[in-house]
Order: structure tokens, then C-alpha cells, then sequence
């Protein structure tokens, strides 16, 4: 690579495709939101992409010589190879995305789930910068997490490292997860206070709520509602229990927590951090656990450090 190539970073997510243009030394040059078309299957969605990177080279009076990569974030499985393991939200089965947008540019493309970007990301320029290893949870209408080792993150066979959100850590739970399961940790924000609700009558801004996430009970707590400051409590120490699993597989130097809780602040954390430390192996208790620094460019700086590699 020469010191004057560009990078994509691209973020795909259900309604837009954050874009963003990087320098090698991880500047951003421009930034930019496309629509997520996903009618005909998803079928449009890459070619998309494809017409806004060549508009971008256009702009700036470049070729595909001029781009060391394309990294691209997907809501959904990835394989290191480029194989997508279903976006069940974009339309998508199982097919090589990598390669079908690198037909479409010109340009080598690498691909990774957009839990897993958001972590890259934050591990190179957000709140996991000073550290060589770090598990990112994002609360935000679900939970996802991410897993950065040695500087790379960890896809898994299956493509499905790092799905802290549907770890099941709840028994005997009757709703459905998002995913089909029951008992997931992503779950245990609107399972908790639907149970709630219906036990009581007890006024709450959550019952006029059509689903009711960990980001909305964190929001609502704050706003000083008593219910959701309940619920609160509960969904800290499921989370807690999360990363104490977490911190049992992997044994990270830093948690991160990105999506609605990181906005929260402090006290969200030290409520996590005191469950976590209530059930992690002893070993594993001092570990960090800070706010997320990016917002929701992360999945796009993650996804152009892809490039770059470690
Ligand atoms: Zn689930």
C-alpha cells in the first residue's frame, strides 16, 4: 500500500448504509448515508454501493487504483471468506458477499457482522484504543457484541462469534426472543417489563411502548419513570451475568458498551459492573468495563480498519 490510497468503510444496516471514505492513517474524509433498498430480495443493495463508490472516485478524481480496500459491515453471520450466513433484515441467504461487490468495483472487499465491525472500530480509534483485547456490547433496540483478540476480531465458524444478546441465561422464560429462542439476554429488557405491567398497576410511559427494548427502559429510567428503573436493575444484572460469561470464554482486557447505555452514562455501568462483579471468576474481577466513544460511526471505522488489518 502507498501512503496515498483511500479506504471504504461501510456500515449496512436495515434502512440506510452508513458510508464512510478513509485515508490509510484513519482519517475520514467524507461521510455519507445511502438508502437500504431492500425490495427484489436485497437484489439492489450492492450495486448501490458499487454506483456510490464510483461516484466517490469521480468526485475526488480517482480510480480503483487509488483504493486499498472495501470493508463492509452487514447485519447478519459472517465468515472471514466473505460468505454471509443470512441477513435475514436486508432479503439475503447464504451467497459470497465479498465477492459479488468486488465484481461490482473492481476493488478487494472484506466483510464482517455489524456487531463485530462496531468493536473493530472502537478498538482502533474509540474506547477500546489502549487496549490488545476487548469485548464491545452494544444495548440498542437489541444486543449485540463483538469480539476483538489480538488486535483482530473473532468470527467463529459459523460466522456468529460474539451474539452476547442471545445468550441463554434466562430459564423457564415463556416469550420469544427476536431469534426464535427463549430466554436470551436480549430479551430480558421486554420480557422483564411485560411482566411487570401486566402484574400491576402501577402508571408507566412503558405501556404505551410497542416493544420494549434495554435502550428504552435505560431511556425511560432516566426520565425518572419507577417501573423502568425496576426493570433497570434487572436488565444490569443479566447483563452483568453476560459479560461475566464473556469474560469466562475470553477473558478480555476491556468491555466496552456502546448503543443507548453509553449515552446513559455512569450509572448504568457501575450497575453492570456491580452484577459482574457479584458472579465473574475471581481472576477476571478487576476488568474495565468504559463507555463506548464512537456512536454509530463504528460499525464504518471498524469496517474500514478490516482493511487495514492489525
Ligand atoms: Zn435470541
Amino acid at each position: 500500500m502507498t501512503m496515498s490510497k483511500i479506504i471504504f468503510g461501510i456500515d449496512v444496516g436495515g434502512t440506510t448504509c452508513k458510508c464512510g471514505t478513509f485515508s490509510e492513517e484513519g482519517e475520514l474524509l467524507r461521510k455519507e448515508e445511502i438508502p437500504t433498498r431492500k425490495d427484489e430480495g436485497g437484489s439492489l443493495i450492492l450495486p448501490d454501493i458499487s454506483e456510490y463508490i464510483k461516484g466517490v472516485l469521480a468526485d475526488m478524481n480517482m480510480t480503483t487504483e487509488d483504493v486499498a480496500g472495501i470493508g463492509m459491515g452487514l447485519p447478519g453471520a459472517c465468515l472471514e471468506d466473505g460468505t454471509v450466513n443470512k441477513c435475514i433484515n436486508l432479503g439475503w441467504g447464504v451467497f459470497n458477499a465479498a465477492n459479488a461487490l468486488s465484481e461490482l468495483t473492481g476493488i478487494p472487499v472484506k466483510i464482517g457482522n455489524d456487531a463485530n465491525m462496531a468493536a473493530l472500530g472502537e478498538f482502533w480509534v474509540g474506547g477500546g484504543s489502549e487496549y490488545n483485547s476487548m469485548v464491545m456490547v452494544t444495548i440498542g433496540t437489541g444486543v449485540g457484541g463483538g469480539v476483538i483478540i489480538d488486535g483482530k476480531p473473532l468470527y467463529g465458524f459459523n460466522g456468529a462469534a460474539g451474539e452476547i444478546g442471545h445468550l441463554p441465561l434466562v430459564e423457564g422464560e415463556t416469550e420469544s426472543c427476536n431469534c426464535g429462542k427463549k430466554g436470551c439476554l436480549e430479551q430480558v429488557a421486554s420480557a422483564t417489563a411485560n411482566r411487570m405491567l401486566a402484574e400491576s398497576d402501577m402508571p408507566s410511559s412503558l405501556r404505551s411502548v410497542p416493544y420494549i427494548s434495554a435502550k428504552v427502559i435505560f431511556d425511560e429510567a432516566k426520565g425518572g419513570d419507577a417501573l423502568a428503573i425496576q426493570v433497570t436493575e434487572y436488565v444490569c444484572r443479566y447483563l452483568g451475568k453476560g459479560l461475566a460469561c464473556a469474560a469466562g470464554m475470553v477473558d478480555p482486557e476491556v468491555f466496552v458498551i456502546g448503543g443507548g447505555v453509553s449515552a446513559a452514562g455512569e450509572y448504568f455501568i457501575n450497575l453492570i459492573d456491580k452484577y459482574y462483579k457479584e458472579c465473574v471468576f475471581h481472576a477476571s474481577r478487576q476488568t474495565k468495563i468504559v463507555k463506548a466513544a464512537l456512536g454509530n460511526d463504528a460499525g464504518m471505522y471498524g469496517a474500514a480498519k478490516l482493511i487495514l488489518g492489525n
